[in-house]
């Protein structure tokens, strides 16, 4: 399975490095929405879809003021949307035959509308939290005019069996027991992170468990005081949130060599792993020495 890191519009909220930790102190801070794209043999898996065109041409009434023009600000420009990334990769929208979602907030399910044939794989508790619209910040960030794919979503309950000490949902329809679901609630009623096989270890994206690298920092975790306080306005549920942010750091100290753990929206995590990919590609397309041929050795200018 190929692997592509994708950020799929950036967000450029006010606050610079006291919210993304390293941009400059005046300017603004530069969010990814790291989306992951996933090459199967015979078609394509999304993992969330950030931003999509319609939010680009058409951002009122998708996506609410506060968001749009304070707390986020995405720079919303064609070419970072998904379905614009993977055709400039040589491939359709119709591709994609999956999404695999880690929550339906605006900045990550704002491009489902633009993969017609795609089955949407979600937790059932996410899509009841989103389609009740509870509360007034609920308006604000699960947007139904995103959502013209309902009749495609399938929802799991959050049963399943046991990964690295998680609860993980394996059997999502259609797709390889490499991709599974695993709950990590807190943000959202039915958060989850996405756990992808990659050869001899795991990929997991955590989604918006948590959203500053340093957070995953075994012995001394911290954060940005910018995204702890937009982490605190929009979670569901603290006890939960800040359990499972330490259920991830345990899963980072006791399985960090085998499970890559990384957030949506932290710029570092996706330089470092559109790097890493980068070179496994390479190393893959290495080509084998011919028979019989034998490295030049320090011999031949001795
Ligand atoms: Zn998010």
């Amino acid at each position: 399975m190929r692997i592509h890191h994708l950020n799929c519009i950036t967000l450029c909220p006010p606050g610079g490095r006291l919210m993304d930790g390293r941009s400059g102190a005046h300017g603004p801070a530069q969010l990814p929405c790291h989306c992951l794209l996933l090459e199967l043999a015979d078609r394509l898996v999304l993992v969330d879809t950030g931003f999509g065109l319609e939010d680009v041409h058409h951002p009122r009434p998708r996506l609410a003021p506060m968001f749009l023009y304070t707390l986020c600000r995405p720079r919303l420009v064609e070419e970072d949307t998904a379905v614009r990334q993977l055709q400039r990769l040589g491939f359709r929208a119709e591709d994609v035959t999956d999404i695999v979602l880690t929550h339906l907030d605006f900045d990550h399910a704002g491009g489902l509308d633009d993969f017609p044939r795609a089955r949407i794989h979600l937790l059932e508790a996410e899509a009841r939290g989103a389609v009740a619209q509870a509360t007034p910040l609920d308006r604000r960030r699960f947007r139904p005019q995103q959502w013209m794919s309902a009749d495609r979503w399938l929802p799991y309950p959050e049963r399943g069996e046991r990964w690295f000490g998680f609860e993980a949902v394996r059997d999502l329809q259609g797709l390889p027991p490499e991709i599974l679901l695993v709950p990590l609630p807190g943000h959202t009623a039915g958060h989850a992170g996405v756990a992808v096989r990659r050869g001899d270890d795991w990929l997991l994206h955590a989604g918006d468990a948590y959203f500053f690298r340093e957070e995953m920092n075994p012995t001394h975790p911290r954060c940005t005081p910018g995204l702890r306080f937009y982490q605190r306005l929009m979670e569901k549920d603290r006890a939960l949130r800040l359990g499972n942010q330490e259920r991830l750091r345990e899963l980072v100290r006791r399985h960090g060599d085998e499970v890559t753990v990384f957030c949506a929206h932290d710029m570092v995590e996706l330089e470092l792993l559109q790097h890493e990919e980068a070179r496994r590609e390479l190393q893959s397309h290495a080509t084998p020495a011919p028979a019989g041929w034998t490295a030049p050795g320090p011999h031949l200018h001795s």
